[in-house]
């Protein structure tokens, strides 16, 4: 092998042979402009063609590889429809007719009496053993078969390629080709040392493997090979990321939590729960050791998140900082605005709130614009070009699996060393968690404060009204609160809008009606959806028909019936958020799916798993079995490689190594200076550099 003279496997895809100018430009269209393109173009499944079979042995309609030799051959004319092209074929324990019905043209001539084949195909019905249009290769000393013998290569291909003969079987043969000249020059992009600790077999074998594997274990040795390359560098991307937070030494260092804490401390309506404690020091430590915090924050619904924001915030002001909290709607953002404020009533503080909405916006800029330090509350508005925040210390996002990375990268534009918190309800497997922000830090609120109930699920069929209207009335009737909640999809808006408006004007004008009934959804003013939930907040109001609106964060504790409409069109985080919204204290209360017969498969494994569990996280564990990882590396858009080996969900264990790996790399030459790193250095500049820009957030 060594001895072959060395090869640019970046050379221009039209030097492999059979290739050339022409075929190399519809190549090209396809994205496969380099020999290094066309190798890494994997199969995207295989043929088992490891077995030969005797002839004597086939069925009628089997799939099956056989090696014989060729007895005759020639065109038969007859009666009807045509001539046929008809090779027989023996392997001494009988013969086999290849017959062709079509192509007639390419295969007259190509064989010879004594010429031995592999054949691959599906036999025909006939009780006479035949083979209609098989695949077929000449056995030879010089090359191994490509297309009939072992495991065989599929590739993905296009009616564009196909026009060229770029069908699997036109792909063997060059991708074949490519790998006869160039993997000799394939060079590894992890060092001996990762390779050796790890068993792992090379790059060029792997890749060889991927095209022509030997076996199925090599297949999977291969595959695992791949795959662990791109965990490895996605790790390394996460370490590298997380090491220049910390090295960043103009962090702002914050001092000891000092009295302004201590007095909100004092002043809270309830003890911290054990896990909101060691949350709560996590953040002080981050955000007084002099490195910039960046840390994400899970806890399930109801587990009391916003109060550990809240320290956390009151802790940047007494430093002098402003802290800013941007939540994903103005719902939200009015909630916490309420909220915070009366828990903050005793302390010496300004709390601010900024949202599309607000009135007296330029006194609000002007005062993030200022030094005097406070706690902004807002919305996107937070990040509009024209608002400006000055000597922010500390940014937490609330719900930030709801933001994208460009905009949580807006909030710390001005202010890149300011302390971050991300905070999520959408529990995803820890897991997964680790390796889509294995840069940052994470801390899970594991306990819920005392006296949160499980809540009970009832699925209900459209149409049995009588049940959830007794339901509403038991609940209201016993001073509790309830919501009912109609789904808001974007493609029916204007339709959802008046199925919650309808029920809302219907309620009103029955029996339930003078419990109080009221409206909200994303189009009221801000004047009029804060008038509506004061007005529920207080009970005046004691069923409140609502849009999606209040689906993450809305907090108030006398709700004790949630009723969603149309079940079944919600994604399972989204089910398990809205439930969230009840239960909140004490009472005991109940969540009502409504949904229509006839659910799909995937529409019954949610609500299944809806009544099954009230647990968020093992809820996540079958949300990631329902979806796949797809949707949850969605949240996380930019910054992320792609992967076309490995499985986030599944391959946790080589996961798990690679991140070993990197990290101890990164731990012991976080600059990859050394000699023996120089290879992943390389490989990291050329193909990840784009991935860097996103090393502040996301
Ligand atoms: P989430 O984590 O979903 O954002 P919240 O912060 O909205 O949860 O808290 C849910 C409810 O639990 C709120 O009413 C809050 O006041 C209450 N709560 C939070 N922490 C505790 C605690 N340690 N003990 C009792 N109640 C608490
Ligand atoms: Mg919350």
């Amino acid at each position: 092998m060594n001895d072959k003279p060395f090869e640019d496997i970046n050379s221009d895809v039209q030097y492999v042979k059979g290739i050339g100018p022409k075929r190399a430009e519809i190549l090209k269209e396809t994205g496969i402009n380099t020999v290094r393109d066309l190798l890494l173009y994997i199969p995207r499944d295989y043929l088992d063609r490891t077995k030969l079979k005797k002839i004597d042995q086939l069925q009628p309609n089997e799939k099956a590889t056989v090696m014989a030799e060729v007895e005759s051959y020639g065109i038969k004319y007859r009666r009807k429809g045509g001539p046929i092209y008809i090779t027989n074929v023996t392997d001494r324990t009988a013969t086999l007719e290849l017959v062709w019905f079509r192509n007639i043209k390419y295969v007259d001539g190509l064989f010879e009496e004594g010429d031995l084949l592999y054949i691959s195909g599906k036999t025909s019905k006939m009780v006479y053993p035949q083979m209609p249009h098989p695949e077929f290769e000449f056995v030879s000393d010089k090359s191994q078969p490509i297309h009939t013998k072992g495991i065989v290569p599929l590739y993905p291909t296009t009616a564009k390629l196909k026009e060229i003969n770029l069908d699997s079987r036109g792909f063997r043969r060059i991708i074949a080709a490519a790998l006869e000249r160039y993997s000799a020059s394939i060079e590894d992009e992890l060092n001996e040392d990762i390779i050796k600790k790890f068993d792992l077999i090379s790059l060029r074998d792997a890749i060889s493997t991927i095209h022509f594997p030997e076996s199925k274990e090599a297949l999977e040795q291969a595959r695992n090979r791949l795959a662990f390359s791109e965990l490895f560098y996605l790790e390394l991307l996460m370490a590298i990321r997380k090491n220049r937070y910390k090295m960043a030494q103009e962090g702002i260092r914050f001092r000891k939590p000092g009295e302004l804490v201590k007095e909100l401390g004092q002043n809270l309506p309830f003890e911290l729960t054990r896990a909101q404690r060691t949350v709560v020091s996590e953040i002080f430590k981050d955000s007084s050791s002099g490195y910039c915090m960046r840390r994400l924050i899970q806890g399930d619904v109801g587990s009391g998140k916003t109060v550990v924001a809240a320290l956390a915030a009151v802790y940047a002001v007494e430093n002098g900082f402003k802290a800013a909290l941007m939540v994903p709607t103005e719902i939200l953002a009015e909630q916490h605005y309420i909220n915070l404020r009366k828990l903050f009533s005793a302390l010496e503080l300004e709390t601010l709130l900024l949202t599309g909405g607000t009135a007296g916006k330029d006194s609000v800029r002007e005062k993030l614009e200022g030094e005097t330090p406070c706690i902004a509350i807002g919305t996107h508005a937070l990040i509009q070009k024209n608002v400006r925040i000055n000597k922010l210390g500390l940014a937490v996002i609330d719900e930030q699996h709801r933001f994208g990375v460009e905009q949580r990268l807006q909030l710390l534009e001005n202010n890149p060393n300011t302390h971050l918190l991300l905070m999520t309800a959408t529990p995803i497997p820890r897991t997964l968690a680790m390796t889509l922000y294995g840069d940052y830090d994470y801390s899970v609120i594991n306990e819920l404060p005392p006296g949160k109930q499980p809540v009970d699920t009832i699925v209900i069929e459209e149409g049995d009204e009588r049940r959830v209207f007794e339901e509403i009335l038991k609940t209201v009737e016993r001073n509790e609160q309830v919501y009912i909640v109609y789904p808001l999809v974007e493609i029916s808006e204007k339709v959802d809008l008046r199925a919650a408006t309808d029920a809302y004007e219907k309620l009103t004008r029955g029996p339930l009606g003078r419990y109080g009934i009221g409206l909200l959804h994303g189009r009221l003013t801000t004047d009029q959806k804060e008038q509506t939930l004061n007005d529920f907040n207080e009970g005046a109001i004691k069923i409140l028909v609502s849009t999606t609106v209040i689906e993450v964060g809305i907090d108030n504790p006398c709700v004790t019936l949630i009723v969603v409409v149309g079940a079944e069109r919600y994604g399972l985080s989204q089910l398990h958020q809205l439930r969230g919204r009840v239960g909140r204290r004490g009472l005991k209360s109940r969540c009502i799916l409504k949904i229509t017969g006839n659910l799909t498969q995937e529409g019954k494994r949610r609500i299944d798993a809806m009544v099954s569990t009230n647990d968020g996280f093992a809820i996540a564990e079958m949300d990631l079995q329902i979806r796949g990882p797809g949707e949850f590396l969605g949240t996380r858009q930019h910054g992320f490689p792609d992967l076309k080996f490995a499985n986030i969900s599944s391959d946790v264990e080589l996961m798990k190594d690679a991140r070993k790996a990197a990290f101890g790399i990164i731990e012991n030459d976080p600059k990859l200076k050394q000699e023996e790193n120089q290879v992943i250095r390389e490989h990291l500049k050329k193909n990840y550099k784009d991935l860097f820009r996103f090393a502040d957030s996301g």
